[in-house]
């Protein structure tokens, strides 16, 4: 991380000719439980990992903004005057969707200075542990000080989700921008979906002897086209069908009458989605309760429920799920929007050799890719470095 913060503090000196006027880093995040609740106004559970996008900025005296990227060969230059979602596309509209959200949330974007970024990062891309997410966060958090804006964090991930929806066109929710921008350090961050409340509940997994293990299969998803938008229209299908605003609004008890409703597919979606709500409840009551050691058997409830009745899951994170399993994992399952991307383990530190090689064993034995293996713990959301 020194390293990280300090290679992109020497770069932008190098790229822009000046000094940054600071650094700032926000962490990618890997949701532990509470999937597809989020744009359904229901309950997430996701940590801070200790894998950062950072952004070293500087204000300028004119009015230009350039941006600039270790994964891009050329920066991106733009007039503030000319910001605006439909003239961004490709991965500054990250960066600069930020810079116009801004102004939709109070930023007067015909008085702000221009500036330069340079952005690195260590989050991996299109894994599941939104990079995208990162790279809003950290430029959020530049922003607001630079520009003395004064937005709490809670605006900042409207902010951050408003340039991901408006100016790069994924239909995502809050949960990222939230967890990388609240999270703190062993802990994850329940948050409420409809009223956006978080609150930061204690994971301790070290003082439980387990670590969480990534399992990244390699396997590409994409938000901006297919299943996930085919999921979310699901669910306002039956929400509507049910005569509710969102499907927060149905309980596990409200299951029965839904069965009559609605038609089987539209019904198994609906059910993921409430009883995935019922398991982040009962998570956040077990780790404060009796620690994480007892929450194995809702993470793996929470995976057959993607699997069987959202059907999001691939057969490479099926089989990351099981081999984890079998080999001594407390509980597992697919993180994220699905359709590929990475699994997670809770895994006791004895039994974490065992399972890094039953996982390559596997995956070999099935002719799939190897995966990405590699643990996070939960670390602190987005910040000044220096
Ligand atoms: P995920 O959030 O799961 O990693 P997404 O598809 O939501 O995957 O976001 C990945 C995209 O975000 C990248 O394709 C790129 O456009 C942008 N991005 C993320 N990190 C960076 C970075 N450090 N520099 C430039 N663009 C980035
Ligand atoms: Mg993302």
């Amino acid at each position: 991380m020194t390293d990280l913060r300090q290679d992109t503090r020497d770069s932008f000196a190098e790229i822009f000719g000046r000094d940054a006027d600071g650094v700032w880093s926000a962490p990618g995040r890997v949701n532990l439980i509470g999937e597809h609740t989020d744009y359904n106004e229901g309950f997430v559970l996701p940590l801070a990992i200790n894998r950062r996008t950072v952004a070293a900025l500087g204000l300028r005296d004119d009015r230009i903004v350039r941006v600039g990227s270790s994964f891009a060969d050329e920066l991106v230059e733009i007039d503030l005057a000319d910001l605006g979602p439909e003239v961004l596309s490709g991965w500054s509209a990250y960066p600069l969707g930020v810079a116009w959200a801004l102004g939709e949330f109070g930023a007067d974007l015909d008085a702000v200075p221009g500036f330069d970024v340079l952005i690195d990062s260590n989050v991996p891309v299109g894994a599941g542990l939104s990079s995208s997410a990162a790279i809003e966060s950290a430029v959020a958090v530049a922003l607001n000080e630079v520009w003395q804006l004064g937005l709490d964090r809670q605006t900042l991930a409207k902010v951050g989700q408003r340039a991901e929806n408006v100016a790069v066109g994924a239909p995502t929710g809050i949960m990222d921008q939230s967890a990388s921008l609240l999270g703190e350090r062993d802990s994850v961050v329940f948050l409420d979906c409809r009223t956006l409340d978080a609150q930061v509940v204690p994971l301790g997994l070290e003082a439980a002897g387990l670590e969480m293990l990534i399992i990244d299969t390699g396997v590409e998803h994409s938000h901006a086209t297919g299943g996930y938008a085919d999921r979310r229209a699901s669910c306002e299908a039956g929400a509507a069908a049910l005569g509710v605003e969102s499907l927060r609004d149905v309980s596990v008890a409200d299951l029965d009458r839904a069965r009559e409703l609605l038609d089987d597919v539209t019904f198994r979606r609906v059910r993921h989605v409430v009883t995935e709500d019922q398991r982040v409840l009962d998570t956040v009551r077990t780790l404060r309760e009796h620690g994480p050691a007892a929450i194995g058997e809702l993470l793996d409830a929470s995976h057959r429920s993607m699997r069987d009745d959202f059907e999001i899951s691939v057969p490479e994170l099926d089989l990351a799920v099981e081999t984890a399993q079998a080999n001594g994992a407390i509980g597992a399952r697919m993180t994220g929007g699905g359709f590929g991307g990475s699994a997670i383990a809770l895994v006791p530190s004895d039994a974490m050799s065992r399972v890094l090689v039953a996982l390559d064993g596997a995956f070999a034995e099935h002719g799939f890719g190897q995966p990405d293996l590699f643990t996070v713990s939960a670390s602190e959301g987005a910040k000044r470095e220096n």
